[in-house]
């Protein structure tokens, strides 16, 4: 078996493994502290560099009190590997996306309130401002589906199976980006919400809905991160 599996939990550095979780916990305080999430709700993870380990938030506690004991190792068989913690519900769909986007080292979860409204109200928002355009390209949406069902891990997966994907609303509920690192999914979240409030906010002051906002043709949409 360890032939197949040649980065499995004992060949781990563990120095690094801790300063993994140290950052998750970190991010995830963030979070929290920014009011992009509530109570015991979300869930953030990352795909320990270089194997097939994936280190994620354990079920039940709040973000904003998180510490390294509430992080959790898993492979991507669904396995935990930290003997007696309990990963976050939410874990299917998290490995669905790490099998299936090779780029993907990092992905938040949260229930950011304006663009939660926007899940709420059926609708997307759009990318109003230029660092919205040029950090998510697009956002998606998931249909509302029970938490912690195949069902949902499917649907997010197939999702985020188009390597262009980086940003999507669930219905109802939250927010998932991703990225090529933790702290990269994260600010994804932090410029959705932004784009979410600015559009509402923007909205009010032309008098119409979020969604009939005179934008200006943007003739470079990506500057802000490429140039
Ligand atoms: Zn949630």
């Amino acid at each position: 078996m360890s032939s197949t599996h040649p980065n499995r939990h004992r060949d781990i550095d563990h120095a690094v493994l801790r300063l993994l979780r140290e950052d998750l916990v970190a991010i995830s305080r963030r979070g929290y502290e920014r009011g992009l999430v509530v109570g015991v709700s979300g869930n953030n993870s990352l795909r320990v560099p270089g194997t097939d380990l994936v280190l994620i938030k354990a079920t039940g506690g709040c973000q904003g009190e998180m510490d390294t004991a509430d992080t959790v190792l898993m492979d991507m068989d669904g396995q935990v590997l930290d003997e007696g913690r309990t990963p976050s519900k939410e874990w299917r769909w998290h490995l669905g996306v790490y099998r299936i986007r090779p780029d993907v080292g990092g992905i938040v979860h949260l229930h950011p309130p304006y663009a939660v409204a926007f899940a709420v109200a059926d609708q997307v928002p759009l990318l109003v401002h230029t660092a919205g355009r040029a950090h998510l390209r697009t956002v998606e949406d998931v249909e509302l589906l029970p938490a912690g069902s195949q069902e949902l891990a499917d649907a997010v997966t197939e999702l985020f199976a188009d390597r262009e994907v980086r940003a999507a609303l669930m219905r109802e509920h939250g927010t998932i980006t991703v990225g090529p690192d933790l702290r990269t999914a994260y600010y994804r979240t932090e410029y959705l919400e932004d784009t979410a409030k600015v559009a509402l906010l923007a909205a009010q002051i032309r008098g119409v809905s979020p969604g009939r906002l005179p934008l200006a043709r943007d003739t470079a949409p990506y500057a802000e991160v490429t140039g």
